[in-house]
């Protein structure tokens, strides 16, 4: 956990670009963008991915209403809301995360 990057941000030892926070959940700008409006949406609290997340669904339910603030807050009330879960599935960092992402027309499935 020392060495994770997202709660290096949490802590502020690594600076970001917040959109919204609170003693829970933090919410700020991708450093690398797949889209115009790329958010990440992470709990405070270091959890590896929703397969730990699921121990707290009170936490989960707040990001995912969250994230619905935030789009239509950012005007984007068209959204994708992803959380890769493993490293199959394209998880890189492993401090659970939920990417918004807004601004531009998404293909299905995701590649
Ligand atoms: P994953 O592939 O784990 O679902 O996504 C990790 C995301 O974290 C990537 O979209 C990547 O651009 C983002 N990311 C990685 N390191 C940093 C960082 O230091 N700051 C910010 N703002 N985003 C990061
Ligand atoms: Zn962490």
């Amino acid at each position: 956990m020392n060495d994770c990057v997202f709660c290096k941000i949490v802590a502020g030892e690594i600076p970001s670009r917040k959109v919204f926070e609170n003693d829970r959940i933090l919410a700020f700008e991708d450093i690398n963008p797949k889209a115009p409006t790329h958010i990440l949406l992470i709990p405070k609290k270091h959890l590896e991915n929703l397969n730990d997340g699921a121990s707290d669904p009170a936490l989960l339910g707040e990001i995912v209403a969250r994230s619905a603030a935030l789009a239509k807050e950012l005007g984007v009330p068209d959204f994708r809301l992803v959380t890769n879960t493993g490293r199959e599935a394209g998880q890189l960092v492993f401090h659970l995360h939920f990417h918004l992402l807004a601004g531009r027309r998404m293909g299905w499935p995701p590649g």
